[in-house]
Protein backbone atom coordinates (compact mmCIF):
# COMPACT_ATOMS: atom_id res chain seq x y z
CA UNK A 1 0.00 0.00 0.00
CA UNK A 2 2.05 2.87 1.37
CA UNK A 3 5.64 2.63 -0.36
CA UNK A 4 7.20 3.64 3.00
CA UNK A 5 5.55 1.56 5.33
CA UNK A 6 5.79 -1.32 3.00
CA UNK A 7 10.21 -0.94 3.06
CA UNK A 8 9.93 -1.03 6.68
CA UNK A 9 7.91 -4.16 7.10
CA UNK A 10 9.92 -5.42 5.12
CA UNK A 11 12.82 -4.66 7.14
CA UNK A 12 11.08 -6.13 10.05
CA UNK A 13 10.70 -9.43 8.30
CA UNK A 14 14.31 -9.46 7.24
CA UNK A 15 15.58 -9.46 10.23
CA UNK A 16 13.63 -12.35 11.35
CA UNK A 17 15.71 -14.50 8.62
CA UNK A 18 12.37 -13.94 5.62
CA UNK A 19 14.22 -12.84 2.45
CA UNK A 20 12.15 -10.05 1.96
CA UNK A 21 11.72 -7.32 -0.64
CA UNK A 22 8.92 -4.79 -1.78
CA UNK A 23 7.84 -5.75 -5.40
CA UNK A 24 7.43 -3.05 -8.18
CA UNK A 25 3.61 -1.86 -7.97
CA UNK A 26 0.93 -0.81 -10.92
CA UNK A 27 3.37 -1.97 -13.78
CA UNK A 28 1.65 -5.16 -13.78
CA UNK A 29 -2.02 -3.23 -14.25
CA UNK A 30 -2.89 -4.54 -17.76
CA UNK A 31 -2.48 -8.18 -16.02
CA UNK A 32 -4.61 -7.13 -13.03
CA UNK A 33 -7.25 -6.13 -15.46
CA UNK A 34 -6.69 -9.49 -17.90
CA UNK A 35 -7.46 -11.66 -15.07
CA UNK A 36 -10.00 -10.03 -13.37
CA UNK A 37 -13.66 -10.13 -14.36
CA UNK A 38 -14.27 -6.17 -14.05
CA UNK A 39 -16.20 -6.32 -10.76
CA UNK A 40 -13.94 -6.41 -8.36
CA UNK A 41 -12.20 -3.55 -6.43
CA UNK A 42 -9.64 -1.83 -7.85
CA UNK A 43 -6.77 -2.66 -5.49
CA UNK A 44 -7.50 -6.54 -6.40
CA UNK A 45 -6.65 -5.77 -9.47
CA UNK A 46 -3.47 -3.82 -8.75
CA UNK A 47 -2.54 -6.71 -6.49
CA UNK A 48 -3.14 -8.93 -8.77
CA UNK A 49 -1.64 -7.69 -11.50
CA UNK A 50 1.22 -6.87 -9.21
CA UNK A 51 1.84 -10.75 -8.12
CA UNK A 52 1.44 -11.84 -12.10
CA UNK A 53 3.75 -9.94 -13.48
CA UNK A 54 6.48 -10.20 -10.77
CA UNK A 55 6.24 -13.85 -11.35
CA UNK A 56 6.21 -13.53 -14.73
CA UNK A 57 9.65 -12.07 -14.93
CA UNK A 58 11.04 -13.98 -12.26
CA UNK A 59 9.76 -16.91 -14.55
CA UNK A 60 11.84 -15.63 -17.60
CA UNK A 61 14.47 -14.37 -15.83
CA UNK A 62 15.56 -17.75 -14.03
CA UNK A 63 13.92 -20.23 -16.65
CA UNK A 64 13.93 -23.62 -15.62
CA UNK A 65 15.85 -22.59 -12.07
CA UNK A 66 11.89 -21.18 -11.32
CA UNK A 67 10.85 -22.81 -8.29
CA UNK A 68 7.39 -21.83 -7.21
CA UNK A 69 7.89 -22.92 -3.78
CA UNK A 70 10.42 -20.12 -3.38
CA UNK A 71 7.73 -17.43 -3.19
CA UNK A 72 5.67 -16.04 -0.81
CA UNK A 73 2.95 -13.25 -1.01
CA UNK A 74 2.63 -11.35 1.77
CA UNK A 75 -1.12 -10.47 1.62
CA UNK A 76 -3.04 -8.66 4.15
CA UNK A 77 -6.95 -9.35 4.57
CA UNK A 78 -9.78 -8.71 7.10
CA UNK A 79 -13.00 -10.12 7.70
CA UNK A 80 -16.18 -8.47 7.09
CA UNK A 81 -18.73 -7.74 5.39
CA UNK A 82 -16.66 -5.69 2.05
CA UNK A 83 -14.69 -7.90 -0.36
CA UNK A 84 -11.19 -7.28 0.94
CA UNK A 85 -11.30 -10.64 2.86
CA UNK A 86 -11.55 -12.05 -0.14
CA UNK A 87 -8.73 -10.69 -2.55
CA UNK A 88 -6.08 -13.35 -1.25
CA UNK A 89 -8.83 -15.92 -2.10
CA UNK A 90 -9.59 -14.73 -5.44
CA UNK A 91 -5.77 -14.83 -6.02
CA UNK A 92 -5.02 -18.00 -5.61
CA UNK A 93 -7.74 -19.30 -7.83
CA UNK A 94 -6.15 -17.21 -10.53
CA UNK A 95 -2.12 -18.60 -8.91
CA UNK A 96 -4.10 -22.07 -9.49
CA UNK A 97 -5.11 -21.76 -13.26
CA UNK A 98 -1.78 -21.74 -14.22
CA UNK A 99 -0.16 -25.45 -13.31
CA UNK A 100 3.38 -24.42 -12.77
CA UNK A 101 2.02 -21.41 -10.34
CA UNK A 102 0.06 -23.79 -8.05
CA UNK A 103 2.57 -24.00 -5.43
CA UNK A 104 3.46 -20.53 -5.24
CA UNK A 105 2.13 -19.49 -1.74
CA UNK A 106 0.08 -16.26 -0.45
CA UNK A 107 1.08 -15.83 3.11
CA UNK A 108 -2.59 -13.98 4.50
CA UNK A 109 -2.86 -12.21 7.75
CA UNK A 110 -6.13 -11.95 8.60
CA UNK A 111 -7.29 -9.08 10.76
CA UNK A 112 -9.43 -12.08 12.43
CA UNK A 113 -7.29 -12.40 14.56
CA UNK A 114 -5.66 -9.32 14.75
CA UNK A 115 -2.70 -10.00 12.25
CA UNK A 116 -1.48 -12.64 14.29
CA UNK A 117 1.02 -14.26 11.49
CA UNK A 118 0.37 -17.89 10.90
CA UNK A 119 3.52 -19.89 9.84
CA UNK A 120 5.58 -17.37 7.84
CA UNK A 121 7.75 -16.75 10.98
CA UNK A 122 8.37 -19.57 14.27
CA UNK A 123 5.51 -19.45 16.67
CA UNK A 124 7.74 -18.65 19.84
CA UNK A 125 9.03 -15.66 17.61
CA UNK A 126 5.51 -14.58 16.82
CA UNK A 127 4.76 -11.89 19.09
CA UNK A 128 8.44 -10.28 18.74
CA UNK A 129 7.66 -10.03 15.42
CA UNK A 130 3.89 -8.45 15.64
CA UNK A 131 5.66 -5.53 18.22
CA UNK A 132 8.39 -5.09 15.73
CA UNK A 133 5.60 -4.80 12.69
CA UNK A 134 3.57 -2.53 14.17
CA UNK A 135 6.57 -0.51 15.56
CA UNK A 136 7.76 -0.09 11.26
CA UNK A 137 4.15 0.91 10.96
CA UNK A 138 4.27 3.93 13.67
CA UNK A 139 7.41 5.10 11.88
CA UNK A 140 5.91 4.54 8.62
CA UNK A 141 3.60 6.80 9.17
CA UNK A 142 5.64 9.58 10.90
CA UNK A 143 8.07 9.43 7.49
CA UNK A 144 4.68 9.90 6.04
CA UNK A 145 3.64 12.88 8.03
CA UNK A 146 6.54 14.30 8.13
CA UNK A 147 6.66 14.20 3.70
CA UNK A 148 3.62 16.29 3.94
CA UNK A 149 5.00 18.59 6.50
CA UNK A 150 7.18 19.75 4.81
CA UNK A 151 6.78 19.42 1.29
CA UNK A 152 4.13 22.12 0.29
CA UNK A 153 6.81 24.59 2.31
CA UNK A 154 10.52 23.44 0.75
CA UNK A 155 13.39 25.49 0.08
CA UNK A 156 14.20 23.53 -2.86
CA UNK A 157 11.50 21.89 -5.24
CA UNK A 158 12.07 18.36 -5.20
CA UNK A 159 13.96 18.37 -2.00
CA UNK A 160 11.79 16.82 -0.01
CA UNK A 161 10.93 13.71 -2.10
CA UNK A 162 14.64 12.93 -2.28
CA UNK A 163 15.10 13.32 1.48
CA UNK A 164 12.30 10.83 2.45
CA UNK A 165 13.66 8.39 0.50
CA UNK A 166 16.91 8.33 1.12
CA UNK A 167 15.50 8.59 4.80
CA UNK A 168 13.08 5.32 3.79
CA UNK A 169 15.78 3.72 2.83
CA UNK A 170 18.01 4.62 6.03
CA UNK A 171 14.75 3.16 8.50
CA UNK A 172 14.24 0.19 6.23
CA UNK A 173 18.19 -0.90 7.26
CA UNK A 174 17.71 0.08 10.95
CA UNK A 175 14.30 -2.01 11.23
CA UNK A 176 16.57 -4.93 9.32
CA UNK A 177 19.48 -4.89 12.19
CA UNK A 178 17.32 -3.83 15.22
CA UNK A 179 13.64 -4.55 14.77
CA UNK A 180 14.29 -8.37 15.96
CA UNK A 181 15.88 -7.41 18.88
CA UNK A 182 13.21 -4.80 19.49
CA UNK A 183 15.95 -1.97 20.11
CA UNK A 184 13.23 0.28 19.50
CA UNK A 185 14.96 3.48 21.09
CA UNK A 186 18.18 2.73 18.65
CA UNK A 187 15.21 3.04 15.86
CA UNK A 188 13.82 6.39 17.29
CA UNK A 189 17.11 8.29 17.99
CA UNK A 190 17.37 7.91 14.24
CA UNK A 191 14.28 9.03 13.64
CA UNK A 192 14.69 12.11 15.51
CA UNK A 193 17.87 12.99 13.71
CA UNK A 194 15.57 12.70 10.47
CA UNK A 195 13.55 14.84 11.52
CA UNK A 196 15.98 17.92 13.00
CA UNK A 197 17.34 17.05 9.13
CA UNK A 198 14.10 17.70 7.19
CA UNK A 199 13.22 20.59 9.39
CA UNK A 200 16.28 22.23 7.58
CA UNK A 201 14.41 21.96 4.41
CA UNK A 202 11.67 24.14 5.38
CA UNK A 203 11.32 27.64 4.19
CA UNK A 204 10.52 29.42 7.61
CA UNK A 205 9.39 32.48 5.22
CA UNK A 206 6.56 30.57 3.74
CA UNK A 207 3.27 31.41 5.31
CA UNK A 208 0.89 28.61 6.15
CA UNK A 209 -1.08 26.97 4.17
CA UNK A 210 -4.94 25.45 3.80
CA UNK A 211 -5.16 22.55 5.68
CA UNK A 212 -6.86 19.32 3.85
CA UNK A 213 -7.79 16.13 5.90
CA UNK A 214 -7.83 12.48 3.44
CA UNK A 215 -10.20 10.20 4.78
CA UNK A 216 -10.79 6.82 2.35
CA UNK A 217 -10.39 3.11 1.46
CA UNK A 218 -6.55 2.34 3.22
CA UNK A 219 -5.14 0.87 -0.40
CA UNK A 220 -6.16 3.83 -2.28
CA UNK A 221 -5.73 6.68 -0.28
CA UNK A 222 -2.10 5.59 0.38
CA UNK A 223 -0.90 3.54 -2.65
CA UNK A 224 0.02 6.80 -4.92
CA UNK A 225 -0.24 5.06 -8.34
CA UNK A 226 -3.79 4.09 -7.78
CA UNK A 227 -4.70 7.88 -6.76
CA UNK A 228 -2.23 9.42 -9.43
CA UNK A 229 -0.81 10.92 -6.51
CA UNK A 230 -3.76 13.38 -5.47
CA UNK A 231 -1.73 14.65 -2.35
CA UNK A 232 0.96 15.98 -4.92
CA UNK A 233 -2.48 17.44 -7.19
CA UNK A 234 -3.82 18.92 -3.69
CA UNK A 235 -0.16 20.28 -2.80
CA UNK A 236 0.60 21.45 -6.51
CA UNK A 237 -2.70 24.01 -6.13
CA UNK A 238 -1.78 25.04 -2.67
CA UNK A 239 -2.43 22.80 -0.11
CA UNK A 240 -0.99 20.87 3.21
CA UNK A 241 -2.65 17.71 3.64
CA UNK A 242 -2.49 14.95 6.34
CA UNK A 243 -3.90 11.58 5.55
CA UNK A 244 -5.06 9.06 8.06
CA UNK A 245 -2.67 6.68 9.29
CA UNK A 246 -2.25 3.16 8.94
CA UNK A 247 -1.71 2.41 12.48
CA UNK A 248 -5.03 3.78 12.65
CA UNK A 249 -6.35 0.80 10.89
CA UNK A 250 -4.26 -1.80 12.88
CA UNK A 251 -5.72 -0.32 16.21
CA UNK A 252 -8.76 -0.60 14.54
CA UNK A 253 -9.05 -3.97 14.04
CA UNK A 254 -7.12 -5.25 17.47
CA UNK A 255 -9.76 -2.38 18.80
CA UNK A 256 -12.88 -4.22 16.81
CA UNK A 257 -11.63 -7.60 18.52
CA UNK A 258 -11.86 -6.19 22.10
CA UNK A 259 -15.42 -5.13 21.84
CA UNK A 260 -16.48 -8.11 20.02
CA UNK A 261 -14.76 -10.37 22.54
CA UNK A 262 -16.83 -7.87 25.01
CA UNK A 263 -19.67 -9.19 23.76
CA UNK A 264 -19.35 -12.37 24.02
CA UNK A 265 -18.57 -12.27 27.17
CA UNK A 266 -21.59 -10.09 28.45
CA UNK A 267 -24.01 -12.70 26.46
CA UNK A 268 -22.88 -15.92 27.96
CA UNK A 269 -22.42 -14.63 31.64
CA UNK A 270 -26.41 -14.00 31.35
CA UNK A 271 -27.01 -17.18 29.49
CA UNK A 272 -24.99 -18.66 32.64
CA UNK A 273 -22.56 -19.80 30.17
CA UNK A 274 -19.72 -19.96 32.10
CA UNK A 275 -17.14 -22.17 29.66
CA UNK A 276 -18.00 -19.72 26.89
CA UNK A 277 -17.90 -16.60 28.99
CA UNK A 278 -14.28 -17.85 30.41
CA UNK A 279 -12.43 -18.30 26.99
CA UNK A 280 -13.90 -14.67 26.16
CA UNK A 281 -12.95 -13.29 28.94
CA UNK A 282 -9.51 -14.89 27.56
CA UNK A 283 -9.95 -12.80 24.39
CA UNK A 284 -10.90 -9.62 26.22
CA UNK A 285 -7.23 -9.96 27.92
CA UNK A 286 -5.39 -11.00 25.21
CA UNK A 287 -6.49 -9.24 22.36
CA UNK A 288 -7.01 -5.76 25.35
CA UNK A 289 -3.35 -6.28 26.36
CA UNK A 290 -2.06 -6.01 22.67
CA UNK A 291 -4.45 -2.91 22.07
CA UNK A 292 -2.52 -1.33 25.36
CA UNK A 293 0.66 -2.25 24.04
CA UNK A 294 -0.19 -0.91 20.72
CA UNK A 295 -1.23 2.59 22.16
CA UNK A 296 1.78 2.45 24.35
CA UNK A 297 4.31 2.41 21.65
CA UNK A 298 1.75 5.07 19.58
CA UNK A 299 2.30 7.57 21.93
CA UNK A 300 5.80 6.81 23.02
CA UNK A 301 6.57 7.46 19.05
CA UNK A 302 4.88 10.86 19.25
CA UNK A 303 5.79 11.85 22.50
CA UNK A 304 9.04 11.81 20.97
CA UNK A 305 8.88 13.64 17.69
CA UNK A 306 6.00 16.01 18.34
CA UNK A 307 8.11 18.19 20.03
CA UNK A 308 10.88 18.65 17.28
CA UNK A 309 8.31 19.43 14.68
CA UNK A 310 4.36 20.10 14.57
CA UNK A 311 3.58 17.01 12.93
CA UNK A 312 -0.25 15.97 12.94
CA UNK A 313 -0.97 13.59 16.09
CA UNK A 314 -2.98 9.96 15.41
CA UNK A 315 -6.54 9.18 16.32
CA UNK A 316 -7.19 6.38 19.45
CA UNK A 317 -9.46 4.32 18.20
CA UNK A 318 -11.88 4.17 21.38
CA UNK A 319 -12.18 8.31 20.88
CA UNK A 320 -13.54 7.62 17.03
CA UNK A 321 -16.38 4.86 18.57
CA UNK A 322 -16.95 7.57 20.71
CA UNK A 323 -17.14 10.56 18.35
CA UNK A 324 -19.66 8.18 16.32
CA UNK A 325 -21.71 6.98 18.83
CA UNK A 326 -21.89 11.03 20.32
CA UNK A 327 -23.13 12.03 17.35
CA UNK A 328 -24.84 9.08 16.07
CA UNK A 329 -23.62 8.93 13.17
CA UNK A 330 -22.49 5.11 12.56
CA UNK A 331 -21.80 2.27 14.74
CA UNK A 332 -18.57 0.19 15.37
CA UNK A 333 -21.12 -2.89 15.32
CA UNK A 334 -21.49 -2.27 11.12
CA UNK A 335 -17.66 -2.84 11.21
CA UNK A 336 -15.67 -1.63 7.85
CA UNK A 337 -13.79 1.52 7.13
CA UNK A 338 -16.15 3.57 7.40
CA UNK A 339 -16.46 3.32 10.85
CA UNK A 340 -12.60 5.22 10.25
CA UNK A 341 -13.79 7.64 7.71
CA UNK A 342 -16.66 9.18 9.19
CA UNK A 343 -15.44 10.13 12.52
CA UNK A 344 -11.84 10.86 10.73
CA UNK A 345 -14.09 13.41 9.51
CA UNK A 346 -15.48 14.72 12.21
CA UNK A 347 -12.54 14.86 13.87
CA UNK A 348 -10.69 16.74 11.05
CA UNK A 349 -13.43 19.36 11.13
CA UNK A 350 -13.25 19.90 15.14
CA UNK A 351 -10.00 20.20 14.40
CA UNK A 352 -10.87 23.33 12.08
CA UNK A 353 -9.19 21.69 8.74
CA UNK A 354 -10.03 23.79 5.91
CA UNK A 355 -11.32 21.19 3.70
CA UNK A 356 -11.72 17.00 4.04
CA UNK A 357 -11.07 14.47 0.56
CA UNK A 358 -12.68 10.73 0.64
CA UNK A 359 -10.71 8.83 -1.67
CA UNK A 360 -11.52 5.51 -2.52
CA UNK A 361 -11.98 2.62 -4.97
CA UNK A 362 -14.90 3.21 -7.81
CA UNK A 363 -17.55 1.42 -6.23
CA UNK A 364 -16.15 0.92 -2.82
CA UNK A 365 -19.07 0.25 -0.41
CA UNK A 366 -17.47 1.89 3.01
CA UNK A 367 -16.44 4.53 1.20
CA UNK A 368 -19.80 5.19 -0.06
CA UNK A 369 -21.21 5.24 2.88
CA UNK A 370 -19.20 7.34 4.06
CA UNK A 371 -19.91 10.47 1.71
CA UNK A 372 -23.26 9.24 2.11
CA UNK A 373 -23.51 9.90 5.89
CA UNK A 374 -21.25 13.12 5.32
CA UNK A 375 -21.58 15.34 2.38
CA UNK A 376 -24.82 16.94 3.70
CA UNK A 377 -23.15 17.50 7.06
CA UNK A 378 -20.35 19.10 5.14
CA UNK A 379 -22.57 21.04 3.28
CA UNK A 380 -24.39 22.41 6.40
CA UNK A 381 -21.01 23.05 8.22
CA UNK A 382 -20.04 24.77 4.93
CA UNK A 383 -16.77 22.57 4.88
CA UNK A 384 -15.04 21.71 1.26
CA UNK A 385 -16.03 18.52 0.57
CA UNK A 386 -14.08 16.10 -1.85
CA UNK A 387 -15.58 12.61 -3.17
CA UNK A 388 -12.88 11.34 -4.95
CA UNK A 389 -13.47 7.82 -6.19
CA UNK A 390 -10.21 5.95 -8.68
CA UNK A 391 -10.49 2.83 -11.10
CA UNK A 392 -7.50 3.47 -13.03
CA UNK A 393 -8.73 5.66 -15.59
CA UNK A 394 -7.65 9.04 -15.93
CA UNK A 395 -10.69 11.13 -15.96
CA UNK A 396 -10.81 14.64 -17.41
CA UNK A 397 -12.23 16.79 -15.18
CA UNK A 398 -10.35 15.08 -11.97
CA UNK A 399 -7.74 18.00 -12.34
CA UNK A 400 -10.77 21.34 -12.35
CA UNK A 401 -12.33 19.53 -9.65
CA UNK A 402 -9.16 19.30 -7.64
CA UNK A 403 -8.27 23.11 -8.43
CA UNK A 404 -12.46 23.89 -7.87
CA UNK A 405 -11.78 21.88 -4.27
CA UNK A 406 -9.01 24.02 -3.35
CA UNK A 407 -10.44 26.89 -4.55
CA UNK A 408 -13.23 26.37 -1.75
CA UNK A 409 -10.89 25.42 0.91
CA UNK A 410 -8.72 29.16 0.30
CA UNK A 411 -12.16 30.50 1.02
CA UNK A 412 -12.53 28.42 3.64
CA UNK A 413 -9.05 29.21 5.46
CA UNK A 414 -9.54 33.32 4.88
CA UNK A 415 -12.33 33.55 6.87
CA UNK A 416 -11.71 30.89 9.16
CA UNK A 417 -7.71 30.50 9.52
CA UNK A 418 -5.98 27.29 10.27
CA UNK A 419 -5.11 25.98 13.53
CA UNK A 420 -1.94 24.21 14.51
CA UNK A 421 -1.56 20.55 14.14
CA UNK A 422 -3.60 18.50 17.49
S1 LIG B 1 -12.95 -1.42 1.40
FE1 LIG B 1 -13.88 -0.89 -0.57
S2 LIG B 1 -12.29 -1.35 -2.05
FE2 LIG B 1 -11.70 -2.38 -0.19
S3 LIG B 1 -12.61 -4.42 -0.42
FE3 LIG B 1 -14.09 -3.21 0.69
S4 LIG B 1 -15.48 -2.44 -0.88
FE4 LIG B 1 -13.61 -3.13 -1.90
Amino acid sequence: MNRIGAHLIAGVFRSFGVNALVMETYKGLDLGKEFTSGKECFPCQVTTGDILLFLKKEKESLGDNFNPEDYIFFMPESEGPCRFGMYNKYQRIVLDSFPELRRVKIGSITSENSYALKGMIEKERTRDFRKAAYFSVVIGDILDRLLWRIRPYEKERGATDGFIERSMMTMADYFESYGAKKDFDRILDKLEAIIEEGKTLIDPDLPPKPLIGIVGEIYLRTHVHSNQDVIKMLERYGAEVVNATIAEWVNYTTHDKVREAKVGLRLNLKQFRFAKARSYLEQVLSYGGDLLYQNIRLDQVYKRVKPLLDLAGDHRVAHLEKTLIKHDLYSFELGTEACLSIAGIMEYMHAGYNGIANIYPFTCMPSTITSSIMRPIMNRERIPFLDAPYDGTYQPGREAGIRTFMYQAYQHFKRHGRKKHG
